[in-house]
């Protein structure tokens, strides 16, 4: 008598049970799933040391900018105006695009 209350409540419990594990891998795995991929963006950035918040997606930028931008002394001069900038390139520019 016992035995044909308790079975069928225990499977019930059984597949209840069954179920929450299921919800709670699914839960487990999807955020797993969202961390890796978030993770996997965070990865294809690389930040600046110098938590000036730069970031690149390819780490020979972030060694470009630190050579070249980061905290260095400008040093490329306009010969004109007698400005300053970091870049040979942006100092061109600005030659061409100021003095003209
Ligand atoms: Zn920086
Ligand atoms: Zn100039």
């Amino acid at each position: 008598m016992g035995k044909n209350i308790y079975v069928p409540q225990l499977s019930k419990n059984l597949e209840e049970l069954k179920i929450r594990i299921k919800d709670v891998i699914n839960a487990v795995t999807s955020d797993m799933i969202s961390n890796l991929s978030n993770s996997d963006t965070k990865q294809l950035r690389f930040f600046c040391p110098n938590n000036c918040g730069k970031s690149y997606k390819i780490k020979r930028s972030v060694g470009r900018h630190l050579k070249f931008k980061c905290g260095v002394e400008p040093t490329f001069e306009c010969w004109i105006c007698h400005k300053r900038f970091a870049l040979k390139e942006s100092m061109k520019k600005h030659v061409v695009q100021k003095h003209n």
